[in-house]
């Protein structure tokens, strides 16, 4: 049975409420334009501070996931059909932010023969052809069944990152992360690589679930068997009544340990903090060179 962390959230992890006329302006847009975010509805912790600098991580393909990870606040269930206006709203989006780095995510679909990966790829290239500077980072499901398809078809729009989560280490998969392999998503972002071609991956690992150390350095090592280049690990936070308790609030100084062993580990781009998420400053050139908060 997992273990379950008794004490308050550590001062560290307590967050200012949002604040300025940046947060509101990103609010209104994603009201208007009837998207979803991740942010919302994963309850993201930095949604203060990113909406407020007018940066945001969509979701697509809907709010409905067809798999239902212990860690993750999302619904589960049967999704709808993919939405043929989406992909025009995010390119309203983008162009009224004027966002120039863009993050996109998506729940599992499983219902799809291609996981979603047309949705995926008409988004890109729909907002590129309005927004012609934009880099795009794609953070997507495993496509389990329907791998290389999805690749095949993601070629076709050719993000600057390709991201896909393997969220934790396998021993926890059993518990948070039912329905997922492990060795499937490191074989994933493997074929990324050879399919996509001159792209960057990334991974993000979440901590204190009740991982050791080393099962941790062993995932980080498995990242790079698979030449993954860019890393995010931050503490797991509980984000709704019904998902995983934490079990373990990480210390400050540890993440700035994980920052440097990462590094030394090969990836190119790392941010080990406990308010890092995937998608989180996802925009920065060089986060080697940032200090771990
Ligand atoms: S870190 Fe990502 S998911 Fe969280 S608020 Fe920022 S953009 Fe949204």
């Amino acid at each position: 049975m997992q273990k379950k962390h008794k004490g308050k959230l550590p001062p560290w992890l307590k967050r200012p409420l949002p604040a300025g006329g940046g947060f509101g302006r990103t609010a209104s847009t994603l009201d208007q334009l009837q998207l979803q975010t991740i942010c919302v509805q994963a309850n993201c912790p930095n949604r203060g501070e990113c909406w407020s600098r007018g940066t945001t991580t969509v979701l697509i393909l809907g709010k409905i996931c067809t798999r239902n990870c212990k860690f993750c606040s999302v619904a589960a269930g049967k999704p709808g059909p993919p939405d043929p206006t989406e992909a025009d709203r995010l390119a309203e989006m983008t162009a009224r932010m004027g966002i120039n780095y863009l993050v996109i995510t998506s729940v599992n679909r499983d219902d799809l023969p291609d996981g979603g990966a047309a949705h995926f790829r008409d988004c890109v290239n729909t907002v590129r052809r309005r927004c012609p500077g934009t880099r795009f980072e794609i953070l997507t499901p495993d496509f389990m069944a329907s791998e290389e398809r999805a690749l095949a078809t993601l070629a076709e729009a050719l993000p600057f990152v390709f991201a896909h989560n393997v969220e934790t280490v396998p021993s926890l998969y059993s518990v948070a992360r039912q329905g997922h392999d492990y060795r499937g998503s490191l074989a994933l972002l493997k074929k990324a690589k050879e399919v996509l071609g001159p792209i960057q991956t990334k991974s993000s690992v979440m901590l204190g679930l009740g991982e050791s150390d080393d099962e941790v350095i062993q995932t980080l090592r498995d990242l790079r068997s698979v030449q993954c280049d860019r890393l995010t690990i931050g503490q797991y936070l509980k984000p709704s009544p019904q998902s995983l308790d934490v079990v373990e609030y990480i210390q400050p100084d540890k993440f700035h340990w994980w920052q440097e062993k990462a590094q030394d580990l090969g990836f190119s781009w790392v941010f080990a903090a406990p308010f890092a998420r995937s998608s989180y400053f996802a925009e920065q050139e060089n986060m080697s060179h940032r200090q771990a908060v």
